[in-house]
């Protein structure tokens, strides 16, 4: 018995090992680059981009504290950024790119945001665990996926038919659970759903949409870039008081795409 189980303990190592020894001692020998942050790189060709824009994406957030009165991002928030791949979410044309911290187009003259921008609006948004948050303009669908990795569940809406549907397709390819989207105008926000504990747009509006300032609870705050279109937009944020009276804070200056009507 004992000599069986060691037999068949060794064959299933030694296919399970094979490769991973066989690249350890080519490395020993010098004759392969060892990997530079041990073996999870190996599996990950974006390791090392990903760990670089988290390094960059906290420069940032330092160097631009005094504005948006957030110098360091929480680590909920950083964890969600280093979890969600953003390669998935952008075109495979732009693949080397995808953890430049840089906004990339997605077709449809729209666009995927810059990453640290992601970041300070999920921030700023000071979403907790259960909360239920909406997100208008769904685009590539990562801001609504980093949401997911934090929030109990996601309601984004796109305006784009293409642009929405590719979205939520790859949202279910990638397993998320907790986002449930729609194509429409998110001018009038989702009353079938609403109120929200936060809400994001990542669309720029001339000013804010009245209608979704009624879909926020008390408490609850929203995000959103505010400028006429060829104006400077800056990053707004509203928090609705348990009273129900509103505050609203401007914060950095922003270039979003402009939220679209649909009449
Ligand atoms: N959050 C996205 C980036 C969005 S770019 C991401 O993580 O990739 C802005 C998106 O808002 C575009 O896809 C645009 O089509 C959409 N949009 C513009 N106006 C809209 C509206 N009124 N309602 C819903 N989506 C809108």
């Amino acid at each position: 018995m004992r000599g069986m189980t060691r037999v068949l303990g060794r064959t299933r190592l030694k296919a399970m090992v094979s490769e991973t020894k066989r690249r350890s001692i080519l490395r020993t020998l010098g004759l392969v680059a060892a990997p530079a942050g041990g073996g999870a790189q190996a599996q990950d060709p974006y390791a090392r981009a990903r760990e670089a824009l988290l390094k960059d994406i906290e420069a940032m957030a330092r160097d631009t504290g005094a504005e948006t009165g957030r110098a360091t991002f929480s680590a909920r928030v950083m964890a969600a950024i280093a979890k969600v791949p953003r390669h998935r979410f952008v075109p495979a044309s732009y693949g080397a790119l995808a953890y430049a911290n840089q906004p990339l187009p997605i077709g449809h003259g729209q666009t995927i945001s810059q990453p640290y921008i992601v970041a300070l609006m999920t921030e700023l948004l000071d979403a907790k665990p259960g909360d239920a948050v909406l997100e208008i303009g769904t685009g590539s669908g990562y801001q609504a996926a980093v949401l997911a990795e934090l929030v109990q569940q996601v309601y984004s809406i796109e305006i784009i038919e293409p642009v929405g549907k590719n979205a939520a397709a790859l949202l279910q390819q990638l397993g998320y659970k907790n986002i449930s989207t729609r194509i429409g105008d998110g001018y009038n926000g989702w009353p079938e759903r609403a109120p929200f504990d936060a809400i994001i747009v990542t669309a720029a509006a001339a000013q804010i949409p009245p209608a979704l300032v009624a879909q926020l609870k008390p408490g609850a705050r929203m995000v959103i870039p505010v400028g006429a279109e060829g104006e400077v937009q800056f990053l707004h944020v509203m928090v609705k008081r348990a009273d129900g009276s509103i505050s609203t804070q401007r914060s950095l200056p922003v270039r979003f795409v402009p939220l679209t009507r649909s009449n």
